[in-house]
């Protein structure tokens, strides 16, 4: 039903004492809700136990004012999660406790491990009954406590962190919570966003900038890919894992394209104004006479804003979006899906009847739900539909926390922007290049992004296997018409 994009998670971290830790974290889960619907938690230390609390659900249905309240601390993580490994039941949300010994902490991932399996055979743990990938991180870093018994104390815990993360490779962005000390590290690549805010009574980590807002945080900076920041009662130490060689930022640029929110900023670039660029470079690459131009909401909007703005052709709205519907819903019979798509989008006829539209979507996946959204479009009258793409043709999976990892179900994989096209039932399609794509996101910094789901390039090795061929460049065009 749903074929948009759905990213691994969103994480949170605070270190203020004095203050309603909890509260703030429940704020901040609130703002990266978008970036998991299936379960949200909570981890609190008192300065001598870790408390938490984490269930399946969204974050406002979980938690209430009560169940706030018996989370009391002077630290506090959180966690919203969309499974991209394990299964979304109640066993694998996060954050993950553990109890090693003289050690308690507890673990919040954001991204995906690639070596998981590897990892679960070394420490003996059955793979298939496994959590996930960040239960076996969790478990790699309880093991390296047990057996070198470190003494108590947080320098012992970031220690022990550090000498296990060069075995986990993949994508991550971890906050971890342990008595005395708050630790917040990415990837050496950086595939997922984390960033540092500043209070006035200590300090905050999170995955996006909102999250810092809401919490009356101002931003400091980007943690840095492979660099861990420790948190304690001393301030901020920046520590450095990984080996310089292994440095090679590549931020996911579907951060910017969908999973991000639009009032953030990522490597120093406001998303809103990304996806406007994209959407001037579509307008410029591949111009269409038209009456309209209208965005698939949401994401699509600022990239509409900007393919009208430099084509000169109106935007308007063709949709509303209902906004109170959660991420899926029960439609038994085929009929009634189609129908049910226009409980969530529902077209504006007036806008539509009789126009030429130039239609705007930031990717396409699957193509199930956008076959339904152009039907939609036909049956309200519209005129001719040119759909154009903010992103390149999706064309190889994503292991590094991104639902996608079967390619079968790729469409772009399988079929030429031609056979989409027809699928769609547009009267032309064309997909945004790579180049221009990366030079909206950051002309100067094109080379720190990954692509791997439109390049096949993968920054970090993953089962090659499990990928397949690259498509022959004769069958690479971005663009098809009637
Ligand atoms: S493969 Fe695609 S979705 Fe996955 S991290 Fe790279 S750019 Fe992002």
């Amino acid at each position: 039903m749903d074929d948009t994009p759905k990213e691994s998670c969103g994480v949170f971290g605070l270190y203020a004492p004095g203050s309603p830790v909890s509260h703030m974290v429940y704020l901040g889960l609130f703002a990266l809700q978008h970036r998991g619907q299936e379960a949200a938690g909570i981890a609190v230390c008192d300065g001598d136990k870790i408390w938490v609390d984490k269930d399946t659900g969204l974050v406002s249905t979980i938690f209430n004012d009560r169940r706030l309240h018996t989370l009391q601390g002077d630290i506090a993580i959180g966690h919203t999660r969309y499974s991209t490994t394990g299964s979304g039941d109640w066993s694998n949300c996060q954050p993950v406790y553990r109890d090693a010994g003289q050690h308690q902490f507890a673990l919040a991932h954001n991204g995906n491990l690639v070596n998981t399996a590897a990892l679960a055979a070394d420490l003996g743990l059955d793979y298939d009954g496994l959590g996930s990938d960040s239960s076996v991180a969790a478990e790699l870093l309880a093991r390296q406590l047990t057996t070198t018994r470190p003494a108590t104390g947080s320098s012992a815990l970031v220690e022990a962190f550090i000498s296990v993360l060069p075995q986990m490779s993949g994508a991550y962005s971890f906050v971890l919570l342990g008595s005395g000390c708050l630790v917040g590290v990415r990837d050496p690549h950086g595939v997922r966003p984390l960033f540092l805010g500043k209070l006035d009574n200590g300090w905050v980590l999170a995955s996006e900038t909102p999250a810092l807002d809401v919490v009356g945080a101002t931003v400091v900076r980007e943690i840095e890919p492979g660099e861990m920041v420790v948190i304690t009662d001393s301030g901020v130490e920046s520590r450095s894992p990984f080996p310089a060689e292994a440095i090679n930022p590549k931020l996911c640029s579907f951060e910017f394209v969908y999973f991000a929110r639009p009032d953030g900023n990522l490597m120093g670039h406001n998303v809103h104004r990304v996806r406007q660029r994209m959407g001037e470079a579509l307008a410029r690459q591949s111009p269409v006479a038209a009456d309209a131009v209208v965005p698939i909401p949401e994401s699509s909007v600022p990239g509409a804003q900007g393919y009208a703005h430099e084509s000169g052709i109106p935007y308007v709205d063709g949709f509303v979006k209902n906004r109170y519907i959660g991420r899926t819903f029960i439609a038994p019979t085929q009929e009634l899906r189609r129908n049910a798509v226009k409980i969530k989008l529902n077209p504006i006829k007036e806008n539509i009847t009789g126009k030429r539209l130039v239609v705007v979507e930031d990717s396409i996946i699957r193509a199930t739900t956008l076959i339904e959204t152009m039907r939609m479009l036909r049956d309200a009258g519209a005129a001719e539909i040119h759909l154009r793409v903010l992103s390149p043709p999706y064309r190889w999976p994503c292991w590094y926390g991104m639902d996608t990892t079967d390619r079968s179900r790729l469409v772009a994989a399988h079929n030429t922007v031609e056979q989409i096209r027809q699928m769609l039932g547009a009267d032309s399609l064309a997909y945004l290049e790579i180049e221009p794509m990366l030079e909206a996101i950051s002309p100067t910094g094109t080379k720190k992004l990954c692509t791997a789901c439109l390049t096949g390039d993968y920054p970090i090795p993953v089962p090659r296997n499990d990928i397949g061929d690259k498509i022959p460049a004769a069958d690479q065009s971005v663009v098809a018409s009637r």
